[in-house]
């Protein structure tokens, strides 16, 4: 996809800054750094989200993942390590080409996700949990 930036970047048509790749992923430094060391683990080939991840692009990105975050874990020595990965708009996706953010984190760094718990019953959970096993 030539109007894809995260392509772009894979192909070496735009410029990045690299910090690993294998056969399936890319590992390139966010132009927008939420904390110094943030990294994004691209996938390869043009997936638009986690939906469109074979198991072999899953595991490979998620290993890739936990690569760079012990990387970034050494490197930086942060209080903690967010794991973001946005699919939609609605859940906040700006690029659509698969990528998992890794995030360095410090206590008061002002990355905020509010999280609303709701505390349903448990035969909501139950009934919930039947749709779900239902389409798998
Ligand atoms: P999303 O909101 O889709 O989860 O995250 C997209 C991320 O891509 C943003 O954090 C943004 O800073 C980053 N980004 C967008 N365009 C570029 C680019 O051209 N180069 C790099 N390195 N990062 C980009
Ligand atoms: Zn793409």
């Amino acid at each position: 996809m030539t109007d894809c930036v995260f392509c772009r970047i894979v192909a070496g048509q735009i410029p990045s800054t690299r910090v690993c790749e294998d056969e399936h992923t890319l590992a390139f430094m966010d132009i927008g750094q939420v904390n110094p060391g943030h990294v994004l683990v691209a996938a390869k080939p043009h997936v638009e989200n986690i939906y469109g991840l074979d198991d072999a692009l899953a595991a490979a990105v998620f290993r890739t993942t936990a690569r760079v975050a012990r990387a970034v874990r050494d490197a930086f020595s942060p209080e903690g390590m967010s794991i973001y990965q946005a699919n939609g708009p609605a859940a906040g996706q700006t690029v659509f080409h698969l990528h998992v953010h890794v995030v360095p984190r410090r206590q008061g760094d002002g990355m905020e996700l509010t999280w609303p718990v709701k505390n349903p019953p448990r035969e909501a959970l139950e009934q919930n949990a039947a749709r779900i096993r239902a389409a798998i």
